[in-house]
């Protein structure tokens, strides 16, 4: 075992501060990297706060899992990396590798429940209680869940990619965002400006739906071809059954009725936001005259990822980041609540040796 810096939650309500954290030895099937950027998601901050019910927080915490690195050793198995090489983790670093989910490289949806988050999972290596995130110096990860990175790219600005990106990119690619569709995206945050990013370079009609005014010329620059603001009942009657789809990224609850009504027949509400209460239930009447349908959607297994990865290369595409020190953590997260960033903060790790 290593030990390495870190930043870390000790409680629900203290600040995150410096920690050393333990970092398990190279395996035969391990990559081992120093993180250069770590993406700070609202997942980190609800987990730092322990505002999940279903999913209690273990402290310490260390969040992040929205990581791009540079490899420093590979274990004797390892094929496919190799010191020097940029490296990148999201949200997942394990799993049970045997059932038909993860057989099908869909690791989220594990069937036998054993994905192994980032952080806060219970830790199969035993090198600590649960798993430590990206807010440290450095991760050893499973060669399975580590992913490329083209060199093209900004990396402050592709960590991002590793969770917002991925949980916008799986359901457009799911759920058909292509030319001759239009697609809708629910929110101009984090998750919402990658989802208008692809939806646009999938050459679908994409339709940006915000409550302020303010966003509507951000949203065009961003790739919408319009946008609606959703409190104005009159814009959105004049959408009523035209969406092929929409994704919904808003993590507060609200009434989905007005959303369903804008889908046309055979269209579907898919829904990424994790509201900590539940959304009140649509008007049945609404989903049956139409067949629509109501759905969830939640990250991208690890194919898919690299496949988005490679997408993202390919096409110049990384979130809009503001990048910060991990000594502004604390303030991003308030900054965050008030939905305060364009569009996601990325830590430059470099600032934690200064610790
Ligand atoms: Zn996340
Ligand atoms: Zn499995």
């Amino acid at each position: 075992m290593a030990n390495v810096r870190a930043f870390a939650a000790n409680s629900a309500t203290t600040p995150l501060a410096a920690a050393t954290i333990p970092r398990r030895e190279v395996g035969p099937d391990d990559v081992e990297f120093d993180i250069l950027y770590c993406g700070v998601c609202h997942s980190d901050l609800h987990t730092a706060r322990n505002e999940w019910a279903v999913w209690p927080t273990v402290y310490p915490c260390v969040p992040g899992h929205e990581i791009v690195g540079k490899v420093t050793r590979v274990g004797s198995k390892v094929t496919k990396f190799k010191p020097g090489d940029l490296a990148a983790t999201g949200c997942m670093v394990d799993s049970c590798g045997t059932c038909g989910s993860c057989k099908e490289g869909l690791e989220q949806y594990c069937d036998n429940g054993k994905t192994v988050f980032t952080y806060n999972s219970v830790d199969p290596h035993k090198t600590a209680p649960v798993t430590y995130g990206g807010y440290s110096e450095r991760i050893v990860v499973k060669e399975k869940f580590v992913l490329h990175v083209s060199s093209k790219l900004n990396p402050a600005a592709v960590a991002p990619l590793l969770c917002a990106g991925i949980t916008l990119y799986s359901p457009l690619r799911h759920w058909g965002a292509a030319p001759g569709r239009k697609v809708g995206i629910v929110g101009l945050g984090g998750l919402g400006h990658m989802g208008v990013k692809f939806a646009h370079a999938f050459g679908a009609h994409t339709v940006l739906f915000t409550t302020s005014p303010s966003k509507i010329e951000d949203g065009k620059k961003l790739g919408a071809d319009d946008v609606v603001v959703s409190k104005n009942a009159d814009e959105m009657q004049r959408h009523t059954r035209s969406f092929d789809l929409i994704v919904s990224t808003v993590a507060a609850s609200h009434n989905l009725d007005p959303f369903v009504n804008l889908l046309k027949r055979d269209g579907s509400l898919v829904l990424v936001g994790a509201p900590e209460h539940p959304h009140p239930s649509p008007t049945v009447f609404n989903l049956l005259l139409g067949r629509r349908s109501l759905a969830g959607s939640a990250i991208g297994g690890i194919p898919e990822t690299q496949e988005m990865l490679n997408f993202c290369g390919a096409h110049d595409i990384t979130a809009d980041v503001e990048v910060i020190p991990i000594q502004k953590v604390n303030e991003a997260y308030q900054r965050l609540l008030k939905a305060d960033v364009k569009y996601r903060f990325s830590i430059d790790m470099a600032s934690l040796k200064s610790e």
